[in-house]
C-alpha cells in the first residue's frame, strides 16, 4: 500500500484543516483526538509522510519516540489517569482508519471502560 497525501492528518499538517493542537516541533504535531476514547486522548502525528509503522523510515520513528514518551508522561500528569495506553494500528483490518502514521496516547481510569 502506498501513501496517499490526501488523508485527513496530511491536511491537518498542511494547515488545510483545523485541529486542537497541543504541541508542534520539527518532527511531529500533537493534537487532541476528535473522537476521544477517554478524557485526554491525544495523538502524536509524525510529519514524515508514511502510511503507518510498516512503511515508516526507522530514522523518523527514532526521532519521534522520545516525544511519544513525553506526551504520555504529560497526559498522565495532566489527567491524573491511573494508566496510559499507547496504541498504533497498521492497515484497516487492524483498526487503522486514518492512513498517516500516528500514535494514540489514551488515559485509562480505573473502573471507566474506554469509549464510555
Ligand atoms: P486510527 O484508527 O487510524 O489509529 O485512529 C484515527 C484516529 O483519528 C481516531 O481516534 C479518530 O477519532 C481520530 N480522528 C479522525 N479524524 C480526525 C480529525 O479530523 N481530527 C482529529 N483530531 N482526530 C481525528
Amino acid at each position: 500500500m502506498t501513501y496517499d497525501s490526501t488523508n485527513i492528518f496530511a491536511k491537518i499538517l498542511k494547515g488545510e484543516l483545523p485541529c486542537h493542537k497541543v504541541h508542534e516541533d520539527d518532527n511531529a504535531l500533537v493534537m487532541m483526538d476528535i473522537f476521544p476514547q477517554s478524557k485526554g486522548h491525544t495523538l502524536i502525528v509524525p510529519k514524515a509522510p508514511s502510511r503507518n509503522l510498516l512503511d515508516a523510515d526507522p530514522a523518523a520513528i527514532s526521532a519521534v519516540m522520545p516525544l511519544v514518551q513525553r506526551v504520555a508522561r504529560a497526559v498522565k500528569a495532566a489527567t491524573n489517569a491511573d494508566g496510559i495506553r499507547l496504541a498504533q494500528f497498521n492497515e484497516a483490518p487492524a483498526g487503522q482508519t486514518v492512513f498517516h502514521l500516528h500514535f494514540h496516547v489514551i488515559p485509562v481510569y480505573e473502573g471507566v471502560p474506554l469509549g464510555a
